[in-house]
């Protein structure tokens, strides 16, 4: 067995690809499996986006691209910033990479090192823990609390020892695994306590487009001149744009990082695929109907969950989200009772009633599962009662 480099030793795969990759190879065997499990539309893109890649490809859009990106798309993404996410962006801020996940990659590769300390509020999103490992320094979890609904709380964080070495702070809104869309007021106070201690802030926004309840969208770079100069913001077309297997996202922030961004991926992946990206000029201009098209579709999915949920509270309590498409169910009434993990509830799941959901332990928080109701009405029926007979059994 040849030796391994050390930093990668100890590193997994992200648990909600595996489950999602199990519940694909189970389907493949004609298993009738119901998959919650990765969060992803289950709509196909848009028309007018997948006409503009093959007209692209037609027309020899098909060489190497700028590193950072075609300009025109980087100048499109600025726009959009600077039209929907209230701060002035100009191209040279704007990085297009292979999805928002190597966004924050390539953000924390280029922001954090060994003996760093990097915040992470949790439960939070699977790869935050791996991707700042990689970079040698320490995550260090900062807790989110479910009495206060899983809202941001910094009050929470006030009497903690936060350790000289901690450089940077992750953030996420519309959050993933809670399904929570912070306030203004409190990604305002977040970002007091965070400038106070001098930290970049890393702020991951690829549900931004994903609210209900009349929820609004906050940049933390649209809270003033200063913390915009303090923030990655990281962002895609995955989720708005049911553009998933594309890989298309972007970094936004100093043209200094940005910089130092690009010229990461240009010594690794060179560039996002040409037409992919020629694409995402048309994904940039799609109109705003189309995405609350969707939006509206996950809202009927979302009412349907809250009323199975109701009907279960004799096994388990939840929050109502307001962003995204998760649930975040704390199920440590049942699994009390019947002496297991939230990992072996999803197991047994999977592999006896054929319901594919992720353990709230991948998120930091054990006695949890998250739901994603990325699905159609008739599948989440089906999951619920295959979750009911499980539980009743
Ligand atoms: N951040 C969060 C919180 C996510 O849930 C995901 C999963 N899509 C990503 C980033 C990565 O998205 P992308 O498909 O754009 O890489
Ligand atoms: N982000 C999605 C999720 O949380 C897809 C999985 C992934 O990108 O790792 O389910």
């Amino acid at each position: 067995m040849l030796k391994l480099a050390s930093r990668v030793a100890a590193l997994q795969s992200s648990s909600i690809m595996d489950i999602a990759a199990q519940a694909g190879a189970l389907k493949a065997k004609g298993v009738d499996v119901v998959t919650l499990a990765a969060g992803e539309p289950d709509f196909n893109t848009p028309e007018e986006i997948q006409v503009a890649a093959t007209k692209a490809m037609a027309e020899g859009i098909t060489k190497y691209t700028p590193s950072a990106g075609f300009n025109a798309l980087r100048e499109a993404i600025a726009e959009k910033v600077t039209r929907e996410n209230g701060f002035p962006v100009k191209a040279e801020e704007v990085l297009i990479t292979s999805g928002a996940k190597h966004a924050l990659y390539f953000a924390l590769q280029t922001l954090a090192e060994a003996g760093d300390a990097v915040l992470v509020p949790t439960p939070g999103w699977v790869s935050y823990h791996a991707m700042v490992e990689l970079t040698g320094a320490q995550m260090i979890p900062l807790p989110i609390y479910e009495e206060d609904g899983f809202q941001l709380n910094v009050d929470r964080w006030k009497g903690m020892a936060i350790p000289p070495n901690a450089r940077g702070i992750l953030i996420n809104s519309p959050n993933n695994p809670t399904g929570v869309a912070y306030s203004r007021e409190q990604l305002k106070k977040f970002v007091g306590w965070a400038l106070q201690r001098n930290l970049w802030i890393l702020s991951d926004e690829i549900y931004e487009k994903i609210l209900y309840d009349g929820a609004e969208h906050v940049s933390i770079a649209s809270l003033g001149p200063e913390v915009r100069n303090h923030t990655i913001t990281v962002s895609g077309f995955s989720k708005s744009h049911c553009m998933t297997g594309w890989r298309l996202g972007w970094a936004i922030g100093p043209a200094d990082i940005i910089k130092k961004m690009s010229a990461l991926q240009s010594q690794s992946i060179s560039h996002v695929t040409s037409f992919v990206q020629w694409a995402g000029l048309t994904a940039a201009k799609l109109p705003a109907s189309k995405i609350d098209e969707m939006v509206e579709k996950f809202d009927e999915r979302r009412q349907y969950c809250l009323g199975r949920l109701e009907k279960m509270t004799e096994y388990c309590s939840y929050h109502r989200p307001n962003g995204a498409f998760y649930f975040f169910v704390n199920f440590s009434k049942f699994l009390n009772k019947v002496g297991k993990s939230d990992a072996e509830m999803c197991k047994e799941l999977l592999s006896d009633h054929h319901v594919a959901i992720i353990p709230g332990s991948a998120f930091g928080k054990e006695k949890f599962v998250r739901i994603s109701y990325a699905n159609n009405i008739e599948n989440l029926k089906k999951a619920f009662d295959r979750i009911e007979a499980y539980l009743k059994k």
